[in-house]
């Protein structure tokens, strides 16, 4: 059976891993020309890092990235609302790393070309449409570049791994239109500064209906510096263009965090000396009925796209290939096994979608604001119990599929299996 896999992004890169493991050939066509570092910080939590882990990937993710010590929750004010340990400090038995986003694909792809040879991953391919009959799929593409179309390329079966604005996706969903957009605008970007607390925490500052700040070290300098990743939120009406590539401008978002200037960190002044600023909206898509269609079906952002507020955008896309090949190598018919793959996975990514929607980590910080009415508190005791913080952070990782119960009964089960 040979697996075409259409987008080498952070799902396509981990589906070709996981399919060769399973003895399935595959390779994969990705529309970008070249590769470049693009985007900004990413944060892989331990569910995902597990999966990674059968190739090494953590490893190889901790030269580069940060393993965070904190998830840490902050008031308007710069007071401490609730912190808990993450990752390994939390007692996973794997770490959560905090990331730029092109070293973890750097990683990835090269962990592609070691496995799979330097064929697997075929570069500036644009797929335009997938014709399908009883033997199999014919994939077409045109040029990235120049939009000349391209041989056809036969398989016994085509993943679509395009993200967001999948091509793949519209082929079956032609009128769907654009993503989904929940009213908040984020502006994304990467400062050089010294270390803000001790340079290893992610923290989430303020509230949405005053200004989000997500706040985490993503790369240690050699300088003693580190690479500082942010992501301001803001709502208001009105999409700009989900593109990786749209710059963003100071002055749009600057102004509701201008008075964030605290003991621990200076938030308007790191804002003012970001080397990057992207513009990108808050977008998802409504879930779908399926995604399997014969033998071609879906999987990560192309799948079931989410906010990106809990950490689970690439996670979910991680956790999706790993499904794909334990059905692709249990069932010889890739129709069932594609189907099998899309009734293990879809009801579970629909919940993510609804909780990163309706009852994200960031509820914590909106709870405060609310109960505060924003002004600082004397004790946090006197206006929320810790245990129901600890409790909305509790239920989101369930549904994510992270708690550490859930996974630490999962690998019981793992090794009494073996
Ligand atoms: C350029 C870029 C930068 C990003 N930066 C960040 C970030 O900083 N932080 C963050 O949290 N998330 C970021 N994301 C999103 C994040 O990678 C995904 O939400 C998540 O990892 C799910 O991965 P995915 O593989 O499903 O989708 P993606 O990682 O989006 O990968 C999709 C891949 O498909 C390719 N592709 C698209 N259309 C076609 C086509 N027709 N034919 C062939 N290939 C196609 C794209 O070039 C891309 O490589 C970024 C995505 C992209 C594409």
């Amino acid at each position: 059976m040979n697996v075409l896999i259409i987008g080498g992004g952070i799902g396509g890169l981990t589906t070709a891993l996981f399919l060769h493991e399973a003895g399935i050939p595959c390779r994969v066509y990705e529309s970008a020309p070249e590769l470049k570092a693009l985007g900004v910080g990413i944060n892989i939590l331990p569910h995902a890092m597990r999966e990674l882990a059968k190739f090494g990937v953590p490893d190889e993710m901790l030269k580069v990235g940060i393993e965070p010590l904190y998830f840490c929750f902050f008031s308007r004010h710069g007071q401490l609302i609730y912190k808990e340990p993450a990752g390994r400090f939390a007692g996973y038995d794997v770490p959560h790393i905090s990331i730029h986003r092109g070293d973890l694909h750097q990683v990835l792809m090269d962990k592609v070309r070691h496995r799979l040879g330097d064929e697997a991953v075929v570069l500036g391919h644009r797929c335009v449409r997938i014709d399908q009959d009883a033997m199999g799929v014919t994939v077409h593409f045109e040029d990235a570049t120049t939009g000349v179309p391209l041989p056809g390329v036969r398989g016994a079966v085509a993943i679509g791994c395009d993200g967001i604005r999948s091509r793949v996706r519209q082929q079956f969903y032609p009128d769907e239109g654009a993503p989904r957009f929940g009213g908040i605008n984020m502006w994304r970007g990467v400062t050089r500064r010294a270390p803000f607390l001790d340079g290893r925490n992610v923290c989430r500052v303020g509230a949405i209906k005053t200004g989000k700040l997500v706040i985490y070290p993503i790369r240690n300098l050699p300088d003693g510096q580190q690479l500082v990743n942010w992501v301001a939120e803001i709502e208001r009406e009105g999409a700009t263009e989900n593109d990786w590539s749209t710059p963003g401008r100071l002055e749009d978002f600057l102004p509701p965090f201008a008075a964030m200037k605290f003991d621990w960190l200076d938030i308007p002044d790191m804002l003012k000396s970001a080397d990057t600023v992207l513009e990108y909206p808050m977008v998802d898509r409504e879930p779908l009925p399926r995604w399997t269609f014969g033998r071609v079906t879906l999987l990560g952002d192309a799948a079931h796209p989410v906010y990106p507020r809990g950490g689970n955008g690439a996670a979910q896309a991680i956790l999706d290939a790993n499904a794909i090949a334990r059905h692709l190598g249990r069932h010889p018919d890739p129709a069932v096994a594609l189907t099998a793959y899309e009734s293990e996975r879809l009801p579970l990514t629909t919940k993510v979608v609804h909780a990163s929607r309706n009852e994200p980590p960031d509820t914590i910080i909106n709870r405060v604001e609310e109960l505060s009415g924003g002004r600082p508190f004397q004790r946090i005791e006197d206006l929320i119990d810790r245990a129901e913080l600890k409790a909305i952070s509790g239920r989101y990782a369930r549904t994510a599929g992270y708690d550490l119960d859930t996974m630490q009964r999962r690998q019981r089960g793992h090794q009494e299996k073996r």
